[in-house]
């Protein structure tokens, strides 16, 4: 059978330096563990554009809706902030997601012990907490029409519309019930069918795929300012979390910051299934190229590293290896290890990116 491919797309500021400590990781799993990918590697963002005037070429668009997952590091920096807003580095990662049509954005918040103390929230609230957000991404108010500023009468008059078919509905429902089956079983859909036409219709599809195809998966409703609170109240209490775009923008970076650091939190967008059953993927951090630290060694890698555990779970259904790399995450941070970004004010003895790359390799070593 053929090997597993993956397109690496590093990208900008701290990009490289980040997925420099994946590659150890592929490397690692080659030697160790007789996994080999067919690795290949592109230009996304601003070095896409120094390097060809476009944030992605053709071919690498083509390129990443060939292979079985895309793994991108971030994109974007100052020296590109004043280009037109068509050749701009983010444009290159809205192609991507936009033509590989992945609607399916998830967020896991997931708190390693060694770092509790670092949330906002009290350390028994956050403490072991593993949850996913799943986020409709291709559609909703970001996108439905009509939208724009308009004149009525006297003045201006700002309008989005929030626009769900059924099937764009039902797609990331079903998304989000796969992984609940993956995981402890449990989805909470989060909606304003309170106050909203649309939050109706979602609510009632959900409930609908729920019935004809998962009724094994335990299945609740909340509206989502509520669910807002009871993120914040208790988050344990959920496991998968599945809303509109909208909603799931705030709520997810809401969840996401129960965690703590920005250098920790991964994510994946998935699409709809390819001939081998495997699904559309791009995995990436969920943060940006960091240009206050780009080109210093003091990125932290862990969201670029469990993005890559994402992808070794969803993609290549090598669930056992990516547990491996989170608990070799969380050996090195119980060890006491922390990137800069992961003091706190009182301040400590940080270690490089390319240090916490080896640390957790032996730590990999170690759980041989
Ligand atoms: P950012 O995420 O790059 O940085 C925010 C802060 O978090 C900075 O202080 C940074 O040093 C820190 N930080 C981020 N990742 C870190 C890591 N792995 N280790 C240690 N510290 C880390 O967000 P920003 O400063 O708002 O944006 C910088 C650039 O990145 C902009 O051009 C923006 O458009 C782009 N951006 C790209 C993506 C993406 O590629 N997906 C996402 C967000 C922002």
């Amino acid at each position: 059978m053929a090997n597993p491919s993956l397109l690496i797309l590093a990208g900008d500021g701290i990009g490289p330096e980040v997925m420099a400590e994946v590659k150890k990781i592929i490397a690692w799993m080659g030697d160790k563990r007789g996994v080999t990918f067919d690795v290949s590697e592109g230009l996304v963002g601003g070095c896409s554009y120094d390097a060809h005037g476009t944030p992605l070429t053709d071919e690498t668009m083509a390129h990443a809706q060939e292979v079985d997952a895309v793994l991108l590091g971030a994109v974007g920096g100052p020296k590109y902030d004043k280009l037109d807003f068509s050749v701009k580095p983010e444009r290159g990662l809205l192609r991507l997601r936009k033509e590989m049509d992945l609607f399916s954005n998830l967020r896991p918040a997931q708190c390693f012990d060694a770092l509790a103390d670092f949330s906002s929230l009290k350390k028994e609230v956050v403490a072991g907490l593993d949850i996913v957000i799943v986020r409709e991404l291709t559609s909703g108010v970001y996108f439905g029409e009509p939208r724009g500023i308009f004149k009525e009468g006297n003045e201006r008059v700002g309008i989005n519309t929030q626009r769900y078919t059924e099937s764009e509905i039902a797609r990331v429902a079903k998304s989000a019930f796969e992984l609940a089956r993956r995981r402890n079983n449990k989805v909470c859909s989060m909606e304003k069918a309170n106050v909203m036409e649309s939050g109706i219709l979602w609510r009632e599809v959900v409930q609908e795929v729920h019935d004809r195809d998962y009724p094994d998966v335990e299945l609740s409703h909340m509206y989502a300012d509520a669910g807002a609170m009871q993120l914040c109240r208790w988050p344990k209490q959920f496991d998968v979390i599945v809303t509109d775009n909208l909603f799931g923008d705030l709520l997810s970076d809401a969840a996401a910051m129960l965690t703590g650091s920005l250098g920790m939190l991964p994510s994946a967008s998935l699409g709809a299934p390819m001939a081998n059953g495997r699904p559309k993927a791009l995995y990436e951090p969920v943060h940006g190229s960091a240009p206050d630290i780009a080109g210093q060694g003091k990125a932290n890698p862990i969201a670029c590293i469990l993005s890559f555990a994402m992808a070794l779970r969803y993609s290549f259904d090598m669930g056992t290896e990516a547990e491996r790399i989170e608990k070799a995450v969380e050996k090195v941070l119980a060890d006491g290890l922390r990137t800069a970004d992961l003091l706190g004010p009182e301040g400590g003895s940080p270690i490089g990116t390319s240090a916490m790359g080896d640390a957790i390799i032996a730590a990999l070593d170690a759980s041989l």
